[in-house]
């Protein structure tokens, strides 16, 4: 993790370097040049508020031409917006579905008979 991150952070670091310097080339080059993770000011793609954000890649499908393709979507969040996994299982996922909840309570009880 700690490596991870150093060499996350060396990289954001260089890229953003980059991009300062040839800025006009990035302009070009918008489609195809990867976006910094670090987090950044910005406004928030999601609740449109700025705030300090990080880039989110998503996956997405396109239908253009009767042809679908798979692209990769950067979307700006801030932290009240951003993905947090663990929270957002916890959020929308019940703990047990209401089967395995009457499943627990059958054998609870058998166990308690
Ligand atoms: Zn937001």
């Amino acid at each position: 993790m700690g490596l991870f991150d150093n060499r996350f952070a060396s990289k954001n670091a260089a890229m953003s370097r980059a991009f300062s310097i040839d800025s006009e080339k990035d302009k070009q080059k918008r489609n195809t040049a990867r976006e910094p993770a670090a987090p950044k000011m910005g406004i928030c793609d999601k609740c449109h508020k700025e705030a300090l954000l990080r880039s989110y890649r998503s996956r997405e499908m396109s239908v253009s031409d009767g042809a679908a393709s798979f692209g990769t979507v950067v979307k700006h969040l801030c932290e009240d917006c951003a993905p947090r996994s663990k929270r957002f299982e916890d959020a929308n996922v019940p703990a047990m579905d209401k089967k395995q909840v009457k499943n627990l309570m059958r054998s609870a009880k058998k166990g308690l008979l």
